[in-house]
């Protein structure tokens, strides 16, 4: 976008000066000038104007025309296992959204060589929904590298030309397609809850927006690809048809220089990872200290459970984020979610609503996380979960 002024239309009047939040206008000789390295293009300008003599102009230069594009592209995410379980989740979606828009489905891995071009990933991928499976290849990419895999997925997306690009929202997806998505020139809309073909055949995205307080439904209409990350454990995953595929390698060398260097990796994560497991103990603000949390984490042991907790407890550094659960935590999916001392606020229950069974331990009757529990239990956690603890020590004594 530009910004100009029209110099037989500005009279000098000054409406515009004090309407500029950046102090990017003057007015020179009787004409309004904008100082361009402090103008962001808001606009405030513009409507302010009596004399309509501020024009902003929409480049269409780096427009793609739509009909060009064609095709869902996953990207697929590798973990020191195998894939992601993200992927087979944006498969089941990205099938849906590719039948509807009779189009192919793929896949994009970027592995080293190394990495077998006939193995039990790329069959479950296929199995799974894919028609074509991408392998992106090169040393460079033994182990997850920002630069060097954006440069691998925007010469893969620039050369097959997907209309709908999806990757996980996971810490890997979130820090990937933004500059991908930068590198194209074109929108992504971050942290989806759902995804659907409108009727003019364009990716409608939803996510929580205002403190999630209201679902917006994103179109990305002139730009190409439509991108979108999409939260993990929202959507079902992908089961396993027979079905055929292709395989298609790509030699490539990445052009850009790599300025990180990979040392070592750390895991951090807990031994039983919140997103995979079947049963989540949760702490709230109802917990009151950080080594409260070893009451929780007692009852967690015991059950085979993971350590959850709402934001306040990570807000106050009593736990790691990587534990928190909800609209800017994690989206988990158990058998069995058991929150002690949690209110239920719509950005926690974001998080954790679609778990099998829910239990709520409050003090407080009226806590609205009763209205999505399953099984309620009004009173002090710091009575409950002892008593918990103790019937299950006896139990399995
Ligand atoms: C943009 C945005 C994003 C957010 N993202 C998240 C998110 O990802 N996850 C998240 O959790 N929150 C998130 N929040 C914060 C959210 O709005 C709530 O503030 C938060 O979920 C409240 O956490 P809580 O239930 O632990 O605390 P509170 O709401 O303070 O509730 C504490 C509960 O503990 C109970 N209690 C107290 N003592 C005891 C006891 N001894 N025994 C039993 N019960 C007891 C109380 O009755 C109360 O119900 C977000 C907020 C915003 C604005």
């Amino acid at each position: 976008m530009s910004i100009k002024v029209i110099e037989d239309s500005c009279n000098g009047c000054e409406a515009c000066v004090p309407a500029c939040p950046y102090e990017a206008i003057s007015v020179q000789d009787g004409i309004a000038r904008i100082d361009l390295d402090n103008c962001n293009l808001c606009g405030a300008c513009v409507s302010e104007c009596p004399f309509e003599a501020i024009v902003i102009e929409k480049e269409t230069t780096h427009l793609r025309s739509p009909s060009d594009y064609h095709g869902v592209l996953v990207y697929g995410e590798r973990t020191s296992e195998g894939i992601h379980k993200v992927v087979y989740e944006l498969l089941s979606k990205g099938r849906e959204l590719a039948d509807k828009l009779n189009t192919e489905l793929a896949v994009a891995l970027v592995v080293n060589k190394e990495f077998p071009t006939k193995d039990e990933i790329i069959d479950g991928i296929i199995a799974r929904g894919a028609d074509t499976v991408y392998i992106v290849r090169n040393e460079a990419f033994k182990e997850f590298l920002i630069e060097p895999y954006t440069d691998a997925l925007v010469y893969l997306i620039e050369k097959y030309k997907p209309e709908v690009v999806l990757a996980g929202a996971t810490s890997e997806g979130r820090s990937l397609l933004p500059r991908v998505a930068a590198r194209l020139k074109t929108g992504l809309t971050a942290d989806c809850t759902g995804l659907d073909i409108n009727e003019d055949g364009l990716l409608v995205q939803t996510r929580p927006a205002f403190g999630g307080n209201i679902m917006a439904r994103i179109i990305c209409e002139h730009r190409r690809p439509q991108m979108a990350t999409v939260r993990y454990k929202v959507m079902e995953e992908a089961t396993e048809n027979e079905r055929k595929g292709d395989v298609v390698i790509e030699e490539f060398v990445p052009r850009i220089p790599q300025t990180t260097l990979l040392q070592d990796v750390l895991d951090e994560t807990q031994k039983i990872n919140l997103e995979d497991a079947d049963i989540i103990v949760s702490g709230g603000r109802g917990i009151q200290d950080a080594k409260n949390f070893t009451l929780l984490q007692e009852l967690a042991d015991l059950l085979g459970a993971a350590l959850g907790s709402s934001r306040p407890p990570v807000d106050d550094g009593w736990i790691p984020y990587s534990h928190q659960v909800g609209q800017t935590g994690k989206t988990v999916r158990p058998k069995v979610y058991i929150a002690c001392g949690i209110s239920g606020s719509i950005q926690h229950l974001a998080g954790m609503s679609s778990s099998d069974y829910i239990i709520a331990i409050n003090k407080d009757s009226d806590a609205p996380i009763f209205k999505v529990a399953d099984l309620g239990i009004v009173g002090d956690l710091f009575e409950v979960v002892p008593v918990l603890i103790k019937r299950l020590k006896a139990g399995s004594s």
